[in-house]
Formats: C-alpha cells, sequence, structure tokens
C-alpha cells in the first residue's frame, strides 16, 4: 500500500481516500470530506461521564445550557416548514432525553432511540418513549415519523448510508430529516488541522473525541453533507444553519472528560477557550444543522 493512499472508501462517491495529519484519519479530495478509524464501544462505562463522580440522572448535563438553546432554534425552524401538528418524531441517538423533553413540551409526539443501555434507561425512568437499540433495526418497520432528527449522533455512525437508506423508508412523504453536527470548515477543526500538521495533537484528538467511548468518524460540511444526501433524493430545503458549539458554562467541567488532562494542562486549555471565544462570534462556526426534504 502506498504511504499516502488507503483502501478506505469514501461513503460519498466510494472513491479511495487519502491518509491525511495522522495515521487513522483520511480525507477524500472530491468530497471534502473526512474520516476517522477509530474504534467504537458504545456500552463501555469506564468514560468520566459514567463515573461515580456524576450522578447517573445528570449525565452529561454540562451541556445542557449550549443544547436547550440549539433544540429550541431548531424546533422553531422545523415547525415553520410543516402545517401537521403534533408532528411524529424521531430522535435517534437521544441519549438522556433532552430533545424529546423540549419537542414533548411543545406537544410533539416523540419516540427516542439510544444504543447506549445507561442512557437509554435514564430517558426511559423520565417517561420518556425510548427505545434502548439501534436505528433501525430497533424501530417496528411498520411506523412512519414526520420528523427523524439527529442531535451530535451522525458523525458518530459508521454506516451512514444504511442509516440514510433506512430514513427514507421511515420518513413520511412530507417529512423532514434533521442532521445537526461538526461542521469540518468551522475554525476549530481548520486550527486543529493545522495544530496537528505541527505535531500538536491534542486539538485534533479532542475533534475526533478519542477519548469518548464514542469518537467521531465522520466530518462533513455542508456541501460533503447535501453531496451525501442527494445519494438518497434528501434536498436540503433551510441550507446550513450555523449552531454555537462553544459555549463557556460547564467548560471547566467538559475538559475533564479527557482523563489524560492533568489540571495544569486543563487550566491552560481553559484560559486558551476564554481568550478564543470571541473571535468563535465571528469566524466559521464550528457546527450547523440542516433540514432536507424528499
Ligand atoms: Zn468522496
Amino acid at each position: 500500500m502506498n504511504k499516502e493512499q488507503s483502501d478506505k472508501p469514501c461513503p460519498i462517491c466510494s472513491n479511495t481516500m487519502r491518509n491525511r495529519v495522522c495515521s487513522w484519519t483520511f480525507y477524500c479530495d472530491a468530497c471534502d470530506y473526512w474520516a476517522a478509524f477509530l474504534e467504537l464501544n458504545i456500552n463501555s462505562q469506564d468514560d468520566y461521564i459514567f463515573s461515580e463522580k456524576r450522578d447517573d440522572t445528570e449525565v452529561i448535563s454540562f451541556l445542557d445550557s449550549i443544547r436547550i438553546k440549539n433544540f429550541n432554534k431548531i424546533l422553531d425552524k422545523i415547525a415553520m416548514g410543516q402545517v401537521k401538528k403534533p408532528l411524529r418524531i424521531l430522535d435517534i441517538g437521544c441519549a438522556s432525553g433532552l430533545f424529546i423533553k423540549i419537542a414533548k413540551e411543545r406537544g410533539h409526539i416523540v419516540t427516542g432511540i439510544e444504543p447506549n443501555s445507561i442512557m437509554a434507561k435514564v430517558a426511559a425512568d423520565k417517561g420518556f418513549n425510548v427505545i434502548n437499540g439501534y436505528f433501525p433495526v430497533a424501530i417496528p418497520p411498520t411506523i412512519k415519523f414526520d420528523v427523524i432528527i439527529f442531535n451530535d449522533v451522525f458523525e458518530h455512525i459508521p454506516d451512514v448510508n444504511d442509516v440514510l437508506h433506512h430514513c427514507n423508508i421511515f420518513l413520511n412523504d412530507t417529512g423532514a430529516l434533521v442532521i445537526n453536527l461538526p461542521n469540518s470548515s468551522g475554525t476549530l477543526f481548520r486550527l486543529a488541522k493545522i495544530l496537528a500538521m505541527a505535531g500538536v495533537m491534542g486539538p485534533w484528538r479532542r475533534l475526533w473525541q478519542v477519548m469518548f467511548y464514542t469518537p467521531h468518524v465522520h466530518y462533513f460540511n455542508s456541501n460533503s453533507l447535501d453531496s451525501l444526501l442527494k445519494k438518497y433524493n434528501l434536498k436540503n430545503y433551510s441550507g446550513a444553519i450555523a449552531i454555537e458549539a462553544l459555549n463557556l458554562t460547564g467548560l471547566w467541567d467538559r475538559l475533564a472528560i479527557d482523563k489524560s488532562n492533568n489540571t495544569p494542562t486543563r487550566l491552560m486549555l481553559f484560559v486558551g477557550i476564554v481568550l478564543f471565544y470571541p473571535l468563535t462570534k465571528i469566524l466559521e462556526k464550528d457546527a450547523f444543522y440542516s433540514i432536507y426534504k424528499k
């Protein structure tokens, strides 16, 4: 095998991707698409977020403030394109059920699906309709949804082609598919890439969540995501809508997730991010969502 080549096919165009930046990240020039080949271990409980230091009912709660804001914006946007109410929504990778809570408060009928058994139980204990398992096998094949949503989930799914094929089957003819994910054209991604190429791997590893039980295996931007969805005749009708991915609230806790960070490193990252934060308001945003229709 040529050092610069891999036998990994691009999930969008199927051409061979090139190994870039480090041994486990790959890039397709034609699609401007990034992939990582990292091991997933969805039911690992070794992560800090599942450690005894945290209350199970508060799992990843320190990310909530930014998520609540983003979920409300997304639900407003979805409602604008739909006359029917309430909407039947499928939340794929619902985690502990924050999106379900907000959507239910608006009167929608929401089903969550979550492969991690602890997360699924946390959500089910709140009284939400949650299936512990994987999409599409765990969903009865006769159900149709008005909205299928992925909130910070799509970038973790190895076989996105299989998942999109099934989204088409489970989506009503007038339904909407919503994908909310990190942006490979975002400032943090570009910055981390430059640092990694200079040998500073920390931010690159953090962006791909190498230390998490479910790392990111894809990085899309709006163009590469549209190209992928086009294969399933799903058209972007909202455009790419930038959302805030970085919030200073809960930052100190977020930095503790990577157990390889000792206190001085954590403090250095904290100060660095606080100083960098005003710039993120004017530079290209690090996350976006798009709404697709048949
Ligand atoms: Zn490609």
